[in-house]
């Protein structure tokens, strides 16, 4: 095989949709499985849809995702530039051979001529495609509207009779007649290409053998098979991949902040998680392994591999994929991430905030998770007195107050407040009380906390509250159950 060269071909519109971010993951991994080129490809003929700074939006995605190309607008290579406007001029002259050869043809039509020959198409029921109207004009007609300066734009020419057919290397033979393939625009009013031209173009002068990318251009991939083969150019080999959806009906969207890269990392999902969740929505390394790094990747990675049916994105799989890096985790890295959560939750309000981290760790699910389950070191909600009650702790209403007295007393001790101190204070206490450490330790994280599941248990907690707090709040929930 020659050496395979691909390309992620993304438009700049400001944000790194899933689905594009894992095709650039597959179309990085199929390159660099068979040691091959991947390129950078900017999308930016649809001038209207201009947004600035999108390039870098892109770049700093994947590379912060460890996707890595080898040729790009930002760093060159031998089929500069990358950048398909810069490429402008290249277009017209293939276009131009097309309309020799009799494979396109100039159309004057206005959008008001068009909308009107459509809606009486439409009127009869029938489907609208472009009725080749144009195509009728003679060579005289054409170069006094060109010499008149009449606005035009440039249509494939897609024969009427026959089929066109190809293989996928994912969805297998494609076959459509032709006489349901409309005559596409290649050069638009403003003189840029069309996507639709404008990715054939590119692709083989781009030396690209393998197209990767989603499945809704597996429709119109008839069509560009037609122009590669007007204009002389070999037919690359074609890989779609399913389309990444939310769940069986819906597609991700950015209106339920589900569709974006940038949703994820804001919530507080880690990017290798991440990426190695979304490998797996659309294919599968055939073996019931489901954690891999980028090289891992590389070496499972398979064409055989990518499913044809819709790829659903599940979150609560990908919550999963993050508890679990989370966990393993260096806990230097946990604490520098978790950092900003603890601090937007805590403003202060605890002392040690390296041992709530050591704590907080195996929990979180997710950053954004944080500050939820740590708000009571702020302010412990109102207690439900129905929450000391615990058969399992052998804790009771009746055995509620005196086991708070005997905390009180037992911490009274302690003025060093250290955690050791703590748990040696309380553990002794109880032994020497006779009675069971839940009857004591289960009301007393109640009354610290108000609430049943928290990071660590009421000796961690009273140490991190810190002595004058725990006395504070000791106090109050001993008051509330006088009152
Ligand atoms: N610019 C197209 C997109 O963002 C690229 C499609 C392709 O890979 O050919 O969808």
């Amino acid at each position: 095989m020659a050496q395979v060269r691909t390309r992620f071909a993304p438009s700049p519109t400001g944000f790194m949709h899933l689905g594009g971010l894992r095709t650039a993951l597959y179309c990085y991994l199929f390159t660099r499985k068979h040691d091959g080129k991947f390129i950078l490809r900017i999308e930016d003929t649809d001038q209207e849809r201009y947004v600035e700074g999108a390039t870098d939006v892109i770049y700093d995605t994947l590379r912060g995702c460890g996707i890595h190309w080898d040729e790009g607008p930002d760093i060159g290579g031998p089929v500069a530039p990358y950048i398909q406007s810069e490429r402008k001029d290249s277009y017209l002259p293939f276009a131009k051979q097309l309309i020799e050869s009799g494979d396109a043809y100039y159309c004057f039509c206005t959008k008001e001529d068009l909308a009107h020959r459509r809606e009486a198409v439409e009127k009869e029921g029938g489907t609208w495609k472009y009725d080749k109207h144009c195509l009728r004009l003679t060579s005289e007609e054409i170069q006094e509207k060109l010499d008149a300066g009449i606005p035009y734009v440039i249509r494939q020419n897609t024969p009427t009779t026959g089929d066109s057919s190809f293989d996928d290397l994912v969805y297998g033979h494609i076959a459509a007649p032709n006489d349901t393939l409309d005559d596409m625009v290649l050069i638009k009013a403003d003189g840029m290409p069309t996507y639709n031209f404008a990715n054939v173009v590119d692709d083989h002068t781009m030396g690209i053998t393998h197209v990767i990318r989603g499945m809704e251009y597996l429709s119109s991939t008839p069509k560009y098979n037609l122009l590669y083969k007007a204009l002389g150019f070999p037919i690359p080999e074609y890989i779609h991949l399913p389309t990444v959806m939310r769940d069986s009906k819906h597609k991700l969207s950015k209106r339920d902040g589900d569709a974006y890269y940038s949703d994820f990392i804001k919530k507080g999902y880690l990017t290798e998680a991440l990426i190695n969740y979304l490998a797996l929505v659309g294919w599968n390394p055939g073996d019931e392994r489901e954690f891999f790094t980028m090289e891992e990747l590389i070496d499972a990675f398979s064409v055989e591999g990518i499913s044809k049916s819709p790829a659903i994105f599940n979150t609560n799989k990908l919550t999963w994929f993050n508890a679990e890096y989370i966990r393993r985790m260096d806990p230097d890295d946990y604490f520098e991430m978790a950092k900003p959560w603890f601090n937007q939750a805590l403003s202060g309000s605890i002392q040690d905030v390296r041992r709530l981290a050591e704590l907080m760790q195996s929990r979180t699910e997710v950053f954004s998770g944080i500050p939820e389950m740590i708000a009571f070191f702020r302010e412990r909600p109102e207690i439900d007195p129905e929450l000391y009650v615990n058969k399992k702790q052998k804790s009771s209403a009746e055995s509620t107050p005196e086991a708070l007295a005997l905390s009180v007393s037992l911490l009274e001790g302690v003025s060093d407040w250290t955690e050791t101190n703590i748990h040696e204070a309380l553990l002794s206490g109880i032994k020497e009380a006779g009675m069971k450490n839940g009857t004591v330790l289960w009301p007393l994280r109640i009354a610290l906390t108000g609430q049943m599941s928290t990071p660590g248990g009421a000796i961690e907690i009273a140490y991190l509250l810190g002595r004058e707090e725990t006395f504070r709040r000791l106090m109050s929930a001993m008051d509330q159950l006088t009152a």
